[in-house]
């Protein structure tokens, strides 16, 4: 059956000292949880993180990377890089990525073929804005999004991703989506993937929630059943608000 997953995002956030001293408060935690545990620091931070976090449960995942092998992509990081550091795992697709840096759902189907290819694990973001919730197109969207960036895969590839709906409205905006919402929208991407591969394919995807995830509300959102687990910004900045979400599990 499929897993939980608490993923953090630490996205433009910790230099390599304050990297170091947020892992060092990581390692402090306890946990009983039964979710899997990850945090993408900074690129220029990874290698260290890695290290660091070897002997422990939290895996170090990055947050982004290219679709070329290699080459002349100034400023840009490819699979096989991420890999000779060790890294399993990368988040694809975040809402950033796509406002700030112009990622299209085509760019998102080379990305995630490329990080396959290369035996990485996606987290695959999406998510609508407000003016798709506003006009109820919310599912529309997401279906979109998903369609136009997966399904254009086979059914095995699907052991390799985990999907993350982050409602751009609720990111980094202390608005979360209510876990009514949150369940709403699970049980839809669900029920688009089984239409699409079968329930197998759905029945066994992890489901994440992203959008100003908290300890305060993270219990609630994930007892909810299609919600797996959550991606989680600012919250994970700090070593105990992160693993009292990780606790809710
Ligand atoms: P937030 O960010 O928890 O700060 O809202 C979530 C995300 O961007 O993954």
């Amino acid at each position: 059956m499929r897993k939980n997953i608490v993923a953090g995002n630490w996205k433009m956030n910790n230099d390599l000292v304050q990297t170091e001293s947020l892992i060092s408060n990581l390692k402090n935690q306890t946990t009983t949880s039964n979710a899997e545990v990850m945090v993408a620091p900074a690129f220029t931070n990874l290698y260290q993180a890695k290290q660091a976090l070897e002997s422990s449960n939290v895996e170090v995942i990055a947050q982004n990377m290219h679709f070329a092998e290699n080459g002349a992509y100034t400023g840009e990081i490819s699979a096989s890089m991420l890999k000779s550091v060790g890294i399993k795992t990368v988040i694809l697709g975040h809402s950033e990525r796509r406002e700030y840096f112009n990622e299209t759902d085509e760019t998102l189907a080379k990305k995630v073929d490329a990080a396959l290819a290369n035996n990485l694990r996606v987290i695959f973001c999406f998510g609508e804005v407000l003016a798709d919730r506003k006009s109820n197109n919310q599912e529309a969207v997401v279906e979109s999004q998903i369609s136009n960036a997966l399904f254009h895969l086979k059914a095995d590839a699907f052991k390799n991703i985990v999907l993350a709906y982050e409602p751009v409205w609720a990111i980094g905006t202390g608005e979360t989506a209510s876990p009514e919402q949150a369940q709403d929208m699970h049980a839809f991407i669900r029920k688009t993937l089984a239409a699409k591969y079968g329930s197998d394919v759905a029945d066994n995807m992890s489901i994440l929630y992203g959008g100003s995830c908290k300890p305060g509300n993270a219990k609630e959102i994930f007892s909810k059943p299609d919600v797996d687990g959550g991606l989680i910004g600012g919250a994970a900045l700090n070593a105990d608000d992160f693993f009292a979400i990780v606790n809710a599990f």
